[in-house]
């Protein structure tokens, strides 16, 4: 017996290119098509154990991920993402996009830059995706995580 169609290929999710996002529906009318691929190749990443909170792109809001994460439905209580477990209040996050971008994190109570394992895992993926975006009209290298 031979099967028909082959297993999704991890090696085919690495490489991110333009091209892959026209293979997802949900994205199809987005204008910017590297953005889209991208979206696309971690949706999928997502579904193979990549973790929702070190995204790029955002599945809700369909942008950079530093481009909404000031959103409120970015603040997640239970997770402690955004979350000042100390001041029981919402961390602010500001973006500079501006070349080559920064991202900060920043509690209005205690003054202090929120070091927990959830608001680290925030900066990783915001500054993650400035480069990302920076990144031109390259195809982008993309890694799924072996789990
Ligand atoms: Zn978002
Ligand atoms: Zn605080």
């Amino acid at each position: 017996m031979v099967l028909s169609t082959s297993p999704r290929s991890r090696a085919h999710l690495r490489l991110v290119s333009p091209a892959d996002a026209g293979t997802a529906p949900r994205y199809g009318g987005d204008a910017d098509r590297r953005l889209a691929a991208i979206l696309a190749a971690e949706d999928v990443a997502e579904e193979h154990g990549l973790s929702a909170h070190i995204r790029t792109t955002c599945y809700v809001h369909r942008c950079w991920v530093h481009q909404c994460i000031s959103d409120p439905l970015h603040v997640l209580v239970v997770t402690g993402h955004r979350w000042c477990r100390r001041c029981d209040r919402t961390v602010e996050v500001e973006v500079d996009e501006a070349a080559p971008g920064s991202v900060e994190l920043h509690c209005d109570g205690c003054g202090v830059p929120p070091d927990t394992v959830a608001n680290r895992e925030v900066l990783q993926s915001c500054r993650t995706s400035l480069s990302a975006m920076h990144g031109g009209e390259a195809s982008t290298l993309y890694v799924v995580p072996d789990s």
